[in-house]
């Protein structure tokens, strides 16, 4: 039986901060001028999103997402209830959604269903973590910090149970078996 607990560091500090610098530098020069929001789900993207837009030198407007599983839906099913929604309006605006990980991609593709019907001018989806193995649905994915393999990781906002979102680098995490 394998222990639970962290397991080897994936992606280091530095490496998220050098990454996150570029994706800053991409979203800089598409977005010059176009005053876009960053939207966020919380909580996993909540360091992410605050290091991006540190490092964004366009003015940016940002707002939070939450959502929860509806009582009685499987999981797989994609369908989540927006516990807490926007407090901003998206109509004719450019919005980034800004995501920790996807995995399946449901739950994002069912948040875009959610806010297309918002008419903003655009948008796109910047996610930390892709990890296309078990994808079920295409999505728009316009910037990606890195592809990872199929693992379940913890680490600058990602929890397991609600633990580790602490750490400042992307670990592995290895569960009970
Ligand atoms: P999806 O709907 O794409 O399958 O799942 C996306 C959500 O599941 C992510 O936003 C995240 O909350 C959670 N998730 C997926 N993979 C991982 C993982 O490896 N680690 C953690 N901590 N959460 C994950």
């Amino acid at each position: 039986m394998k222990r639970q607990g962290v397991g080897e560091v994936m992606i280091s500090e530095a490496e998220l901060q050098k990454r996150i610098g570029e994706l800053a530098k991409e979203i800089d020069a598409d977005y010059k001028d176009k005053h876009p929001i960053m939207i966020s789900v919380l909580k996993g993207a909540f360091y992410f999103v605050a290091d991006l837009t540190r490092a964004i030198s366009t003015p940016v407007n940002i707002d939070f997402l939450a959502i929860s599983q509806m009582p009685g839906v499987s999981r797989d099913t994609g369908i989540v209830r927006i516990s807490k929604d926007l407090d901003l309006s998206i109509a004719e605006r450019h919005v980034i959604m800004v995501e920790d990980i996807i995995d399946t991609g449901l739950t994002l593709a069912y948040i875009l269903q959610n806010l297309a019907p918002r008419r903003p001018k655009s948008l796109n989806v910047c996610v930390l973590l892709d990890n296309p193995a078990r994808r079920l649905v295409e999505l728009p994915i316009k910037y990606t910090g890195f592809h990872i393999p199929d693992r379940y990781v913890v680490g600058y906002g990602l929890d397991y149970k609600e633990e580790y979102r602490h750490l400042p680098y992307i670990a592995a995490f290895e569960k009970d078996e």
